[in-house]
């Protein structure tokens, strides 16, 4: 079962004024509210990585807070809303 191996880390970063991305219209990953981007997640999965737009609320969230939003994040990026892992986030 090497599936069970993979290694799931979420980093959460912030576009720098001047990125090619920074201001678009999107949509929070986490909370769907629609901002400039400004704020990301990057999901790593095994070899995959995703990144998506986060808002600046669920970006500053701290604690237990921020493992919700991480739960979040992943049941969206696994399109499973049972899903329940430990978090491990590296602010
Ligand atoms: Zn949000």
């Amino acid at each position: 079962m090497a599936e069970r191996n993979r290694r799931i880390n979420l980093h959460y970063g912030r576009l720098q004024e001047g990125d090619l991305n920074y201001g678009l219209s999107v949509t929070c990953y986490a909370c769907s509210a629609p901002h400039k981007a400004s704020g990301l997640v990057r999901i790593e999965y095994g070899p995959d990585t995703t990144d998506a737009p986060l808002c600046d609320l669920c970006l500053s969230q701290e604690g237990p807070r921020a493992d919700k939003t991480a739960r979040t994040i992943l049941r969206r990026y696994f399109n499973s809303p049972d899903f329940e892992i430990p978090i491990e986030a590296e602010h």
